[in-house]
């Protein structure tokens, strides 16, 4: 996902370089201009900087993960205004209530005084129901399905880099269906698209599960959410499902004309994850020493780190050095060869484990000799995550440096799975949730409690009710706030 941030940046700049070529073809032979100048179309896939999927499959579909899976899920992508009118905003009553305080408004246009304030868009379910307004006619237009990717603003009191901005770049679902039970299996689905991502991508073990109708999103009938606990065990929501039911196609009249030639209207979903699972993987993987970043979303999986201390040690250890990057580099496996002479080994060293790249390779001049490299783990520290004597020979290189890819990804998931079961604590009273809480675990027990318990719980320790998670423990159970028969857990947590 972080390489699909990447590549919409980059194919912003290609854009502007294909502007810039027309004006460089004013003063260049056409010839070398021609590519750029005819291409109105996507530049080939090279140049947005993915691996084609004919070279690499597995590569290629990492790169662009999430828009590949929703649009095998059968979405597509389109864009919408950003200014919103504010009688959009105003048309669904618990949205305006809900978003009101995070509100940016347009006020002055050229200069003017607007005669509509504009909203700057928090999210666009208002303006999107405008537009299916006009798309759905009948049962036949059913369902649609479209996500944007877009920047959204929520003018929030208290930020936090990543986490809690008050701009920030997601992509956001938006579904129209026939009936209810088609917009509730969208709305599940695309909470399991997010759990497998982060699970299997991001090697962040979230917790899938329905929001309290206090956390509910200003405007839905359910929130399902993906919760992940951070290393300092405060519990972030990483993306969020929601089921709105009718809401928003009451408000705007979004109807069809069901088999029976009868008007009805909508029922729909909207889904999001934003910059702030950035942050995620940040504070979950992260260390002392920087980033850790899990190999499959890594922009660089390896770096080869030359060292040379006399002058006619330099050239056999670069050649080496580039020979072992293009074995690599051919395989598939995103390597950076740092070959600069301004910094030293140790300097590059340090700056590498900061950004957080899974492997480094170490070539020396004795490593040349002996046709061998120092390999370091950056999710070991120090020397245990040394290997040392490792052969340059590509048929033994390239398998060994996918399997240990491959271990980084599941030893983070696993380390992160651990610390997160070590910190839950299963609860069957209020004392003992305010224990755990005063802790900094998070607290699970059985759940009944009304919305003033839950603001209560809130306001007496910090935490809220982070999720009724999917998966529950059978059996009876009783409330631990109020000792009545509870049908779920709920899982209580200080966040993010
Ligand atoms: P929502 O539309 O409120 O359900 O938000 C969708 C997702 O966007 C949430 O699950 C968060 O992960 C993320 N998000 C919400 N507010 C912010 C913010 N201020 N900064 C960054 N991400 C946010």
């Amino acid at each position: 996902w972080l390489r699909n941030i990447r590549v919409w940046i980059k194919q912003l700049s290609v854009r502007k370089h294909t502007s810039a070529a027309k004006v460089l073809a004013k003063i260049t032979p056409a010839t070398e201009v021609a590519p750029a100048e005819s291409s109105n179309q996507k530049p080939p896939v090279q140049e947005q900087g993915i691996t084609p999927r004919s070279q690499d499959f597995n590569a290629w579909y990492l790169d662009d993960y999430l828009n590949i899976k929703f649009k095998e899920t059968g979405h597509s992508n389109m864009y919408f205004p950003q200014f919103i009118p504010y009688s959009f905003i105003e048309k669904e009553a618990s949205h305006v209530e809900g978003f009101s305080p995070e509100l940016a408004l347009v006020t002055v246009g050229g200069g003017k005084e607007l005669e509509e304030k504009l909203v700057v868009r928090p999210t666009s379910e208002t303006i999107v129901n405008h537009m299916f307004t006009q798309w759905i006619q009948s049962y036949r237009d059913l369902p649609l399905m479209i996500n944007q990717w877009a920047n959204v603003t929520r003018w929030e009191m208290r930020t936090k880099p990543f986490i809690r901005t008050l701009e920030f770049l997601w992509q956001e679902g938006h579904t129209a269906h026939a009936t209810p039970e088609e917009a509730e299996r969208e709305a599940m689905q695309m909470i399991d698209v997010y759990t497998k991502f982060s699970y299997e991508q991001a090697a962040i073990p979230v917790i899938p599960g329905r929001k309290s109708r206090v956390e509910t999103f200003a405007g839905a009938d359910r929130t399902y959410t993906i919760e992940a606990m951070m290393g300092d065990r405060k519990a972030l929501q990483a993306g969020t499902s929601h089921n709105l039911g009718q809401n928003f196609s009451r408000a705007f009249g979004t109807q069809f004309a069901d088999e029976n030639g009868q008007r009805q209207h909508v029922w729909q979903t909207s889904w999001a994850i934003s910059t702030r699972f950035v942050g995620g993987i940040i504070m979950t993987h992260g260390d002392d020493v920087g980033l850790v970043l899990p190999p499959r979303l890594a922009s660089v999986q390896v770096v080869i780190v030359p060292i040379w201390k006399k002058a006619n040690e330099k050239n056999e250890v670069l050649e080496a050095a580039l020979s072992v990057k293009d074995i690599l580099h051919t395989a598939g496996i995103k390597v950076k060869l740092d070959d600069s002479d301004q910094r030293t080994p140790g300097w590059k060293f340090n700056f590498w484990e900061m950004k957080g790249v899974p492997l480094r390779i170490e070539i020396g001049p004795r490593d040349v000799s002996s046709r061998s490299v120092v390999i370091s783990r950056r999710d070991i520290p120090g020397k245990p995550g040394k290997i040392f004597g490792i052969s340059m020979e590509s048929s033994f290189l390239i398998p060994y440096i996918k399997e240990k890819l491959d271990e980084i990804q599941s030893s983070l998931l696993d380390k992160a799975i651990t610390f997160r079961d070590s910190n839950i604590v299963d609860v069957n009273s209020y004392d003992e949730l305010k224990e755990a809480i005063s802790q900094g675990k998070w607290a699970r027990g059985p759940w009944i409690g009304s919305d003033e318990d839950e603001l209560k719980v809130k306001e007496e320790t910090g935490a809220t009710v982070r999720c009724f998670p999917f998966d529950q423990p059978p059996g009876p159970k009783k409330c631990l706030m109020t000792g009545g028969p509870a049908d779920e857990v709920a899982i209580f947590a200080k966040s993010y």
